[in-house]
């Protein structure tokens, strides 16, 4: 099988080793450069989009940040899997919004703002505080305010009001500041004959918006509830790969923060604490072979490697310690890599992310140094 995935980041990377032991040949679409690269060695090996597509045998996506443009010749082969509606889900809050109230899952109250009159609306209706998010191109945290007080409203107003104006059908999407206990996501897979496995949940630890550290957690209500979500919104686009849904738990009570139609960074802990890990598992759905075991083998945590590009080597030397590194040049907070830990149970994963902690650098690495903390007061 010959797999064509949108987007040449880790991700295509990551599922061009996973599906090398299946014979499934990844090529990537660099959407920036318009070229057709190998994912691991970023080497141009194709002649333009048209005659990638007709030598794939299946399409997929990393990302869903994608040019209409080239969604719609995807979608025109026939070969695009998941869909171009999941994928815009993922790209638009709006649609996002709309999608996860026509599945009738739990989200925080929102409004869709367009003008300076919308904003006083959504502010009568959501109240304050409330949180302020670009429809488009937003993520990681980039593109959102935070509206704390009456007297910010003119000055976020402002910075809101370039936004929208930068870019075509930009809008903004306001939602209620939702006072969470934990963040936690769930990535499953969906097969083309609609079966559906879930891994177990994931806690996720984020850092000025951008996630530091997810550890496979055991909590069963918990992930009754987010696979019933799940469940609601993979069938209701008719979904096939994998998918992610990010919540926010509120004293028990899940709610959807954003969905991801595509592998996530909060499933790369699957390498090496799951049966089946992500990215193998998404090749499957889209090739339509039968989805692999989702189960957990291992105690595991992972953990983002940002703006740096080496490593105390000793880090090799600790059992359980597997580094990922992503080959991509160094800059300033950019994902270069991760680290996933493992045990074989979970008092002894937190001694090993409090020995990591002991040689990791505390300003690249702050959420291991936090949880080491709650581990070990001093
Ligand atoms: P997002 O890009 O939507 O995932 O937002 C980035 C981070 O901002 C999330 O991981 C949360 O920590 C925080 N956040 C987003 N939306 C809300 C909200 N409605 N209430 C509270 N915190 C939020």
């Amino acid at each position: 099988m010959h797999v064509l995935v949108l987007g040449s980041g880790q991700l295509a990377r990551m599922m061009s080793l996973a599906g090398a032991p299946l014979n499934i040949a990844i090529t990537a679409f660099d959407v920036t450069s318009g070229n057709v690269v190998h994912p691991l060695t970023q080497a141009v090996v194709g002649h333009g989009l048209e005659q990638a597509i007709e030598q794939a045998d299946v399409i997929t996506a990393e990302f869903e940040h994608i040019p209409h443009d080239v969604l719609a010749v995807c979608e025109r082969s026939g070969k695009f899997l998941p869909s171009t509606q999941a994928i815009k889900a993922g790209g638009d809050r709006r649609v996002e919004k709309a999608l996860l109230d026509n599945a009738g899952v739990r989200n925080a109250k929102y409004a869709v703002i367009n003008s300076r009159a919308d904003f006083d609306a959504a502010i009568e209706k959501i109240g304050i505080p409330m949180v302020l998010k670009s429809a488009l191109g937003g993520y990681d945290g980039k593109g959102q305010w935070r509206l704390k007080q009456a007297a910010d409203a003119d000055a976020i107003w402002a910075e809101m009001a370039q936004c929208i104006a930068a870019s075509d059908n930009q809008a903004i999407v306001a939602e209620q500041f939702v006072p969470f206990d934990r963040e936690v996501s769930l990535v499953g897979a969906r097969g083309s004959n609609g079966e559906i496995a879930v891994y177990p949940l994931a806690e996720n630890v984020h850092v000025n918006g951008v996630l530091s550290l997810s550890t496979a957690i055991d909590a069963p209500q918990l992930q009754e509830q987010a696979k019933q979500m799940f469940s609601a919104v993979a069938d209701s686009l008719d979904y096939v790969g994998v998918l992610a849904l990010e919540f926010f738990d509120v004293q028990g009570e899940l709610l959807v923060n954003e969905i991801a139609p595509r592998v996530h960074n909060s499933g790369h802990w699957t390498q090496q604490g799951a049966e089946t890990c992500q990215f193998e598992n998404h090749l499957r759905a889209v090739c339509g072979l039968p989805l692999g075991s989702t189960k957990l083998i291992r105690e595991t945590a992972m953990i983002n490697i940002l703006g740096e590009d080496t490593l105390p080597t000793q880090l090799l030397a600790m059992e359980g310690c597997h580094i990922h590194w992503y080959g991509k040049e160094k800059r300033p907070g950019r994902k270069m890599g991760h680290i996933n830990v493992t045990a074989d149970y979970s008092g002894e994963l937190q001694r090993k992310l409090c020995e990591l902690a002991a040689v990791l650098d505390a300003d690249a690495f702050p959420a291991v140094q936090e949880v080491a903390r709650q581990i070990q007061p001093q």
